[in-house]
């Protein structure tokens, strides 16, 4: 029914697509039946209307990084777009004291927004450089630092928060509680009398108020029933939309207290014989109160021998001998403070407390450099990819998540030890924010058979006996009930409390269509129902566990498929039955949303535990496709590699012929007619923009300049114009283009010290990347294999390039055994070395508005090359007259941005919304699209460099 709604282009319901998008991070499938992608308030108030009338159950989505399926469904998903400037709302308070958040906003980007002001918002899921602040706040995670203190549930000030039936709440607003009042006299009734007779049963208060002094997100946040003035309902139904999972209402936006980020820091990382020794530590660190470590991370013996593996640990701690003593731990400390002075004398104080004396290592030391300290933290955080990358093909990796007071953590990591050896998980870890209680098991499970199935409901069932039973602990501290605990939440809290929980959801949504089976579910199997299954697909991408960390990088995520979903289709289609309906549908999204808009730029490599390029596994899916559908296409490239002059000639006569043509026939009409073109020819062709520069004018190779007179012996120095330099000129008629800026400022400012020549016939050079990333592998390696040996016979002690795509590509491939630069790094290196005075002793000129540097997916790549370019621009122009993209990767991908510009626009979403007046970066195809899209023109900043210094 929901696909009905008047939403142009934002409801989705084919299965293959609705399988993709509904993928999450935990070990449960659901399809969707429909997808809906709302762009603001009014829009999922209509939505949640309809589905009020039509009684069509509904699921909230933000980053689904969740692990515990509440986030899941097979019935309608609304979804939040990454991009939708709606939902991404950044407003910090004058004083920094407290900052309003869009659902849609990365926590890490709020944190990066409060940097400046020393503080950052409270809750600290390790999740939270991909997790959005609508699923942080409704599932009130929390991670290393923030324990029970800083939570979102205690950090929360106001919400704008819609309800079952589209009515929108502002609980900051008089007038908006006032109208709730009235419309909703029942529900606000309703809570005012659950309060009241929680508070008045002092048992009953007391144990909610103690279940909540550790980490707790089983069931409902009942403590608001406590904490809140029972004469004010709107308190009371703020505090309860923490941690409520989608359940109760949608939360469109909120305010949150900050707290204090100290700039200074120190790790430890101490050795145990045993776990009772590293929890009575713990305990003793706890007890300090104000003077206790910010973390205190316990690992357990599984984990340090995994560690011990896979990590440098053992150069900066002393391990324990795991053979002899398999019941060791470890743990690691942080301290934070607010100046070097208190840190060290912070470290000082711990260091002589006597509860460390029993640690292997007998004294507790500090990391001595930034170097040790990350050694220390990798250790720690490479447990999950560890545990994921070793798994068996077909099984998940399950991450639960308990949380008991302090006293009981001993022996409840000894039980769980126990209990995972008992039940034939070897490799099971035991890891965790030890100063709170709280646990993370990571172990790996197989669904395929009902014999799988039943050992993990024995797994759950036993660990929840013991944890919440044995230890009256939390069987969920952090990740939200899901659907994962809901059957065991009667068993944590009873049935008294568990009736006030039904209750607060039978008020809120009477017909149950808020995300229905999580938190709260009748049925005893919901937690075994609807596993996933992770069939093998291909080694590249097999370790991926669906965490959805790369899909905030990803240039594509907001017009095709993300690398989560594009791997979780290709899983899904291997499973499919070839030559059924089902499978024509996935095959056919597989190519159109995953293979062809990949821009194979690797950036979702940058942000994946366990490493995946999914890039590299679409670029060889790309090649398949190739060799199978047009087996003459890999031929047609090598005779192309072959004469890439010809190719060259031809790209720079195509380019004039279409100014001449858009002259003529105006650009509009231009790409009108290209998009016809484009779609006859299945995108080969690309689509005329006015962005697109006529080639430069006819360009001078210089050659090599000869030894101006009195000039000591220079350093010969190749350089490499690259084919995008060659062929497309600079964005005004009458600009420097980059050939010349670079040879200008050798000539003008470098000559005395280095010698610059050029390859022969260097348009008939390539350095491969122009094939690279459509998969015609032959190609490639000819054109890389031509560009080295011309290089290998200039004798040069180095060859300079001027795109970052090319540098990365021959920095990756060779470039006849000549060491690669880029050329403003090369430029750089001369100023810092005392050959380029006009550069080391430039003084910045801010412009008017700050010029945007947008660093290329290639070059964030090549290390060093992004601060680089950051200096530059900031001797150009200033350091505050410099501020970055914020851009990972800009969508060209060479070509494909001008063949698909949907993919362009996804990726440049964030930044057009920005209107910058001006923008620099270090590759011409990627200028050429932030110019498309933004309307500002950008230059390579070699080519400001020039204008800036050359006459
Ligand atoms: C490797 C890994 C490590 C993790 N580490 C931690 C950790 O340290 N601590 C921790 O707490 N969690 C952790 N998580 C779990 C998860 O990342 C966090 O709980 C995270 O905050 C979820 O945010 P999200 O944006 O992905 O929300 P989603 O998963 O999309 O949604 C979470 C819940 O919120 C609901 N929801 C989403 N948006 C809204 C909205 N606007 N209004 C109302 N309801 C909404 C959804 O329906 C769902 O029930 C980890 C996950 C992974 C994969
Ligand atoms: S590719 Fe990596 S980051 Fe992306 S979902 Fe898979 S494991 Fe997570
Ligand atoms: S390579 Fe780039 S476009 Fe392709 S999946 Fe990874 S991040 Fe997305």
């Amino acid at each position: 029914m929901l696909h009905r709604l008047t939403l142009p282009g934002r409801v989705t319901t084919t299965t293959a697509e609705c399988f993709a998008l509904g993928t999450d991070a935990s070990p449960y499938s659901l399809t969707p039946h429909t997808v809906v992608s709302p762009v603001s308030e009014a829009e999922v108030q209509a939505t949640l209307a309809a589905a009020a009338v039509h009684r069509v159950p509904v699921t909230f989505r933000a980053a689904g990084t969740s692990l515990s399926g509440q986030a899941s469904t097979d019935a309608a998903l609304i979804k939040i777009s990454h991009a939708e400037p709606a939902w991404k709302e950044l407003v910090i308070a004058p004083d920094g004291g407290s900052v309003r958040l869009g659902p849609a906003v990365i926590g890490g980007a709020a944190n990066a927004a409060l940097a400046p002001l020393g503080r950052k918002i409270g809750p600290d899921p390790s999740s939270i450089d991909s997790a959005m602040i609508g699923g942080i706040v409704a599932n009130n995670s929390s991670g290393m630092c923030c324990g029970v203190a800083s939570n979102a549930y205690h950090t929360i000030r106001s919400a704008r928060i819609i309800l079952a039936d589209g009515t929108l709440l502002d609980t900051g607003s008089d007038a908006s509680r006032a109208a709730f009042l009235t419309s909703h006299a029942k529900l606000a009734q309703g809570l005012v009398d659950l309060a009241r007779e929680v508070q008045a049963d002092t048992a009953l208060a007391a144990r909610i108020a103690s279940k909540f002094s550790i980490k707790c997100t089983t069931g409902y946040s009942l403590n608001a029933l406590v904490d809140a003035d029972p004469n004010d309902p709107v308190d009371i139904v703020l505090k309860l939309m923490v941690g409520s999972e989608g359940t109760l209402g949608f939360i469109s936006s909120v305010e949150l207290a900050t707290v204090v980020e100290h700039p200074h820091s120190a790790t430890a990382f101490v050795t145990f014989d045993a776990t009772a020794a590293a929890a009575e530590a713990t305990q003793a660190l706890r007890a300090l109160g104000d003077r206790a470590p910010d973390a205190v991370e316990l690992m357990d013996a599984v984990s340090l021998a995994s560690a011990a593996h896979s990590s440098d640990i053992a150069s900066v701690a002393t391990l324990p001998n795991l053979d002899l003593n398999p019941r060791a731990a470890a743990l690691l400390l942080e301290v934070k403070a607010p100046t070097a002075g208190d840190l060290e004398a912070a470290c000082a104080a711990l260091a002589a407390e006597p509860l460390f004396e029993p640690a292997l290592g007998d004294k507790l030391g500090f990391a001595q450099s930034a170097a040790e300290a990350k050694i220390m933290w990798d250790a720690r955080k490479g447990i999950i990819p560890i545990v994921g990358a070793r798994r068996p093909p077909g099984t998940s990796t399950i991450i639960e998540d308990v949380a008991v007071p302090v006293s009981a953590l001993a022996p409840l990591t000894d039980d769980l030890s126990a209990l995972f050896a008992s039940l034939g998980y070897p490799d099971a870890c035991i890891v965790g924010h030890a100063l709170e209680g709280n646990l993370h098991l990571i172990f790996n499970q197989g669904f395929a058979t009902p014999a799988d199935v039943d050992a993990f409901r024995t797994l759950l069932d036993r660990m929840a006996e013991l944890v919440a039973v044995k230890y009256d602990g939390s069987l969920k501290a952090e990740h939200g009930t899901g659907r994962n605990m809901a059957p065991y939440v009667e068993m944590e809290w009873g049935p008294r409390a568990t009736s006030l929980m039904w209750r607060i959801k039978e008020l809120f949504d009477p017909a149950g269509l808020l995300n229905p089976g999580v938190i709260l579910s009748h049925d005893a199997e919901i937690h075994v129902k609807h596993l996933k299954a992770t069939p093998s697909v291909d080694p590249v991408v097999d370790a991926c566990i669906e965490c959805g960390f790369c899909e905030s990088n990803c240039p594509s995520r907001n017009t095709a498929l993300t690398p989560r979903q594009r791997i979780a289709l290709a899983r899904k289609l291997s499973t499919l039955e070839d030559g059924s309906a089902a499978h024509a549908e996935a095959s056919a999204l597989l190519d159109s949303a995953a293979i062809d808009l990949c821009a194979a730029d690797g950036m979702c490599q940058a942000k994946c535990p366990v490493s995946i390029n999914t890039g590299e596994y679409m670029v060889a899916l790309r090649a398949a496709r190739l060799a199978s559908g047009s087996p003459w296409a890999s031929k047609l490239a090598l005779i192309v590699a072959d004469n890439f002059g010809v190719a060259t000639a031809a790209g720079r006569g195509m380019l004039a012929v279409a100014h001449a043509a858009a002259s003529l026939v105006g650009s509009a009409s231009l790409t009108t007619v290209s998009a016809g073109l484009n779609t006859i020819s299945g995108s080969l062709i690309p689509i005329w923009h006015e962005a697109l520069p006529s080639p430069p004018l006819p360009v001078s190779w210089r050659g090599a300049q000869s030894q101006p007179a009195g000039a000591a012996s220079r350093r010969r120095v190749a350089y490499f114009p690259t084919c995008v330099s060659r062929v497309l000129g600079p964005s005004q008629r009458g600009e420097l283009c980059v050939v010349d800026a670079v040879q200008r400022l050798f000539d003008e400012h470098l000559v005395d010290s280095y010698e610059l020549v050029i390859p022969d016939n260097v348009d008939g050079l390539c350095c491969g990347c122009a094939f690279e990333s459509k998969g015609l592998s032959s190609a490639t390696d000819a054109a890389s294999a031509r560009l080295g040996d011309a290089l290998a016979a200039l004798d040069v002690d180095a060859v300079v390039v001027d795109a970052s795509p090319c540098v990365e590509t021959m920095r990756r491939l060779g470039a006849g055994g000549v060491p690669v630069y880029d050329v403003v790094e090369y430029l750089d290196l001369a100023a810092r070395s005392g050959h380029f005075p006009a550069l080391s002793e430039l003084a910045p000129q801010p412009a008017a508005e700050p010029v945007v540097l947008h660093i290329p997916c290639s070059a964030s790549k090549v290390a060093g090359l992004e601060r680089v370019y950051q200096s530059v621009a900031a001797r150009l122009w200033g350091e505050r007259g410099v501020v970055g993209s914020d851009v990972a990767c800009c969508g060209m991908a060479g070509d494909r941005g001008l063949r698909f510009p949907e993919l362009r626009a996804s990726a440049l979403a964030s930044l057009t919304a920005r209107a910058p007046a001006r923008g620099v970066s270090c590759s011409r195809t990627c200028e050429v699209g932030l110019e498309a899209e933004t309307g500002a023109p950008w230059h390579h900043v070699v080519v400001a460099l020039a204008e800036r210094l050359c006459k």
